[in-house]
């Protein structure tokens, strides 16, 4: 039997280029192309037999040939503090996560774009496991669909923003986070100001992003302002030195009105000392970017503890001294695991139970 072709793997473009052709072989008209568009990326029909404005034969035409490939949802955590975190289960049994993380006036879906990473980053669960394989364009904005369809039915409202912070290192994986982005931008609708990559520090793809026409936002996962202290944080640092990373962001910055973001990770004795804030200070004032200041979230594999509230202070005031942009994250859905990686790292080991479809 031959391979179904994904519908939730195309851009919006290649969706219209494949329903015209299989539509012309039936003798349909051509606005059937258009229902079809409309179910997939604005009703978010889960399967084509939803799809009641399309006559019987049509649908089950239209399910020989296509998919509608969402993954299967293994497990739902819900933290105190309103961040849900899906574990979704894909079609050969890899398990990426997604988060809701509301906010003011906004809802935050925080994506995978592999299953693992293989950027071995030392605070990091996911990368303790390595990579098991990139995710298809599809698997990447399938995470989204599924992702508003509940939060819709929760009465939770739709998703506003897309950050690229989940699994994986979405650079790495620019076979599939390109269409992805488009997608999402085209197909589903959200802007791309709304839309976030986040990288380790890939420079190839900084460079190719910075190429695209659309403002998608990008933001630096540094941890550390110096290259020494980031080689022990990310390995990154021996193919793509920090200095190598700035100047990609300066041509990042270049290519107009695209905002830059430094996440930085506050570990306790580690990168949190006032001369790390002061070198942090001058980077982030140099790029013009700002400052995400976010308190480590343990791990199983490392002994490190956040930074106290008063380092965080400290820290923060020296940037704040510097006229830097910046803001103190919360740690969101501690109680649920919600860091990169950890609900995952945790099912396999067999720490918890992953449970079936909707268990909550
Ligand atoms: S922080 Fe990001 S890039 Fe680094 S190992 Fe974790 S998922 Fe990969």
């Amino acid at each position: 039997m031959t391979k179904r072709a994904d519908l939730l793997g195309m851009t919006p473009e290649e969706m219209e280029k494949a329903l015209g052709r299989h539509f012309s072989h039936r003798d349909q008209p051509r606005y059937r192309v258009a229902q079809v568009q409309r179910w997939v990326l604005e009703t978010l029909a889960p399967d084509f037999g939803a799809m009641t404005n399309l006559p019987g034969e049509e649908r089950d035409a239209l399910t020989k040939s296509f998919s509608l490939n969402e993954p299967g949802c293994a497990m739902v955590s819900r933290s105190s503090d309103g961040t849900v975190k899906h574990l979704w289960r894909l079609e050969d049994g890899e398990l990426v996560e997604s988060v809701l993380i509301p906010g003011k006036g906004r809802m935050t879906l925080c994506i995978s774009s592999q299953a693992g990473c293989g950027m071995g980053c030392t605070f990091c669960a996911t990368g303790f496991g390595g990579l098991r394989r990139n995710l298809t364009a599809g698997e990447i904005a399938a995470q989204y669909r599924a992702s508003q369809r509940w939060s819709m039915a929760e009465g939770l409202g739709p998703i506003s923003n897309v950050v690229f912070m989940g699994m994986g290192e979405p650079l790495a994986n620019r076979k599939a986070l390109f269409p992805a982005l488009t997608i999402l931008n085209r197909g589903y609708d959200v802007g791309a100001r709304r839309i976030t990559v986040s990288t380790v520090g890939l420079v190839p793809g900084i460079l190719e992003l910075a190429r695209r026409p659309e403002q998608f936002r990008l933001a630096l996962s540094l941890h550390a302002p110096d290259s020494e202290l980031r080689r022990t944080l990310v390995p990154l640092e021996d193919r793509y030195p920090l200095a190598e990373v700035v100047g990609a962001l300066r041509t990042f910055d270049a290519a107009g009105g695209k905002r830059i973001t430094l996440e930085y990770t506050l570990i306790h004795g580690v990168n949190d000392h006032p001369v790390q804030a002061r070198k942090l200070g001058d980077l982030a004032w140099d790029l013009k970017a700002f400052v995400n200041l976010i308190p480590f979230n343990p791990i199983p594999y490392q002994d490190w503890r956040p930074s106290s509230p008063e380092r965080i202070q400290a820290f923060a005031a020296i940037l704040e001294g510097r006229g830097v942009g910046m803001a103190i994250r919360e740690p969101r859905g501690r109680d649920i695991d919600a860091a990169c990686g950890q609900l995952r790292a945790e099912a396999l080991s067999g720490g918890r139970t992953v449970r079936g479809a909707g268990a909550e």
